[in-house]
């Protein structure tokens, strides 16, 4: 039987880069939220022992570098699994865009072999396995709201914020991660004030968020590709309460409350950017 599994996009509310550790990764601090853009993924037991990966996207590889298909690796070789699987993915999230879109992928199919192959593992065990793959997909293996620290594989809940427009803008560039933290610089970063965003979660309130979210990886790329500047400020001009760069970039993203606005700010961004979204944050 198949199983489908939907893997939606996240956005950082916070990113915090910390200290470069002995083994050459950054210690992060991430407030992550889940969105309601959605890669869907379909899994389909097949008769040999193989991994297959369909898409259909110029930006993603369909074979062993694909996140996907190191998610059924890992799960094939963690639980000992003689079977195969066919993974089709139906790509919706913008790549390397700071939107987590590989991770979310590869986390969804960790929740999709489990249910498929009925091991029974626990979230917290593939999320485990997800710290594997990539720094988000622990978070992803979960979704909705949460604090990610270490390399992002620490997860600890945190409630969502309350429920908002989401503007996604992703200027026409694609943003290598690794890139970014090779360039970063760590005395010249802002870093975020993460209690005061985690307080504003608690507490609800939206304002607060909206003045506190920040990202310390921003000014990075930023110099690297100064349209994300731009769009930013063309973010904030539009009327967002609140903006903030995604992930490592290039996606900015603003936040509002009331619909009217949201739409109003959505049609400006595409005077900007090909690529823009409207869609909300997920309870
Ligand atoms: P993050 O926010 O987690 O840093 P991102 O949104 O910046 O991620 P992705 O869209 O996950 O970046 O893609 C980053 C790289 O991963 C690209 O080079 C892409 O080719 C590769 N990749 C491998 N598998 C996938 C997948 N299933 N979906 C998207 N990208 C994938």
């Amino acid at each position: 039987m198949a199983v489908f599994e939907k893997a939606p996009a996240k956005i950082n509310l916070s990113l915090d880069v910390l200290y470069k550790r002995p083994d050459a990764y950054h210690e992060v601090a991430m407030i992550m939220t889940s969105i309601d853009l959605y890669d869907h993924i379909e899994l389909t037991p097949i008769q040999s022992d193989r991994i297959e990966v369909t898409l259909y996207s110029r930006y993603v590889p369909n074979d062993e570098r694909n996140l996907a298909y190191k998610a059924a690796k890992v799960f094939k070789e963690r639980y000992r699994i003689r079977a195969g699987v066919h993974i089709n993915i139906e790509k919706n999230i913008p790549v390397s865009a700071g939107l987590g879109g590989g991770s979310t992928d590869a986390a969804a199919v960790l929740r999709g072999l489990n249910e498929m192959w009925q091991v029974g593992a626990s979230l917290h065990e593939l999320a485990e396995l997800g710290g594997v793959i990539g720094s988000d997909v622990p978070f992803c293996v979960y979704g909705h709201t949460a604090i990610a620290t270490g390399r992002g594989e620490k997860i600890r809940h945190l409630p969502s914020p309350v429920p908002c427009w989401v503007i996604l803008a992703k200027p026409d560039i694609g943003v290598s991660t690794g890139t970014v933290f090779r360039h970063v610089d760590l005395k010249y970063i802002r870093h975020p004030n993460t209690e005061k965003i985690m307080a504003s979660l608690y507490h609800g309130d939206f304002m607060q968020l909206c003045e506190n979210i920040g990202n310390a990886l921003e000014t990075t790329t930023m110099g690297l590709h100064p349209e994300v500047q731009y769009i930013k400020e063309k973010m904030v001009q539009a009327g967002a309460a609140g903006a903030l760069m995604s992930g490592s970039g290039p996606t900015i993203y603003g936040l509002v409350q009331q619909q009217g606005k949201a739409q109003r700010i959505y049609n400006g961004m595409r005077g900007f950017c090909q690529e823009v979204f409207m869609v909300r944050t997920l309870v």
